[in-house]
């Protein structure tokens, strides 16, 4: 335990009374402690084990609301209410950083509180670690390695899942599939090395031209799939052109001088009849269609011409 505490460090917000207890000591039943440690090794889920961990101190400390930051994992967790009284510690486990986390409520904590709250948080660090591993390891799982867009798993389940939520929220969801234009040429004369570079250039500005809750994959080679979702298809079409304009207007400069690439787009819109096969199909053959009447362009799936026809 001890040691668990000694790889926190502590950044009171709090000022300290002149009648602080300074020496305060945890006043912590031993049965809190070995039924919180044994509830947060229940489970992997970062989220549950705060959540537990809120429950659980509840019999030593009274808190209204955590909240836990972790940027290299992307997290950022709260839970309960966030009031005006705070106390953050920086959460380290092993000489590996674990994140930031922090305690509110509406009433100042005492020093024997926060004596509490460290001797507490000695049974979150191992189990936290363990969580953020887990997260970090699925997170790759769905991710492209060179680029940093989702796989291809991540394209089936996030299709799926967008696709549900448009139906149960009765919003629109496009599928825009890209292509970069003669990419072999681009390998053939620059070097595989700066293809890859491209690839990952082409993937940031896709990803500075959507919207955050937009979803980037890429589906092989140089080929790319964005789901966007609640937008129309007058929407989707002004965001595909950004994106057209903007891999357009980019320049790599290599060592064997600058290099400029495009890329071609077909855009469908999910249509009641649609399963994730067939909206997939009709973004491919309107890229297609792209490809075959000069590329550089944005088309739009037939079907989808018509749904703006008949608004
Ligand atoms: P089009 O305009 O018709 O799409 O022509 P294209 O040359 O882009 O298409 P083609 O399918 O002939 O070639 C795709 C190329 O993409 C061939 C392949 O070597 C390259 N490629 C696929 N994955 C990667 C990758 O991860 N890195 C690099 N550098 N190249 C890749
Ligand atoms: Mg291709
Ligand atoms: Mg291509």
């Amino acid at each position: 335990m001890a040691t668990q505490v000694s790889n926190m460090s502590a950044q009171h917000d709090e000022k300290l009374t002149p009648y602080s207890d300074l020496a305060a000591k945890p006043q912590i039943k031993s049965d809190i402690l070995v039924r919180l440690s044994t509830f947060l090794q229940t489970t992997l889920d970062y989220q549950k084990i705060l959540t537990l961990f809120k429950r659980e101190i509840a019999a030593a400390v009274l808190v209204d609301g955590i909240q836990f930051d972790n940027q290299d994992n992307g997290v950022n967790f709260s839970i309960g209410h966030l009031g005006t009284h705070s106390c953050s510690y920086q959460l380290n486990a092993q000489n590996c950083k674990l994140g930031d986390i922090s305690f509110y409520r509406s009433t100042r904590f005492r020093e024997h509180e926060l004596a509490n709250i460290e001797a507490l948080m000695g049974t979150l660090v191992y189990p936290l670690r363990n969580a953020m591993r887990y997260k970090s390891a699925l997170d790759q799982a769905f991710k492209d390695p060179l680029t940093g867009a989702g796989n291809r798993i991540a394209l089936n389940d996030g299709l799926k899942r967008e696709m549900e939520l448009a139906r149960r929220h009765s919003y629109e969801l496009s599928l825009l599939m890209l292509d970069l234009d003669h990419f072999k040429a681009i390998n053939d004369g620059f070097g595989h090395l700066v293809g890859d570079e491209v690839l990952k250039s082409v993937v940031e500005k896709i990803k500075e031209c959507i919207r955050q809750t937009d979803i980037c994959f890429r589906y092989g080679g140089e080929e790319f799939v964005v789901l966007l979702n609640n937008a129309n298809i007058a929407d989707a079409r002004l965001i595909s052109e950004r994106i057209r304009m903007s891999i357009e207007a980019y320049c790599l400069q290599t060592d064997n001088g600058p290099l400029q690439a495009t890329i071609s787009c077909g855009l469908a819109i999910l249509h009641p009849d649609d399963d994730a096969h067939s909206l997939m199909d009709k973004a491919d053959k309107a890229l297609y269609k792209a490809k075959n009447t000069g590329r550089n362009k944005v088309c739009v799936h037939e079907h989808s011409v018509q749904a703006i026809l008949c608004d």
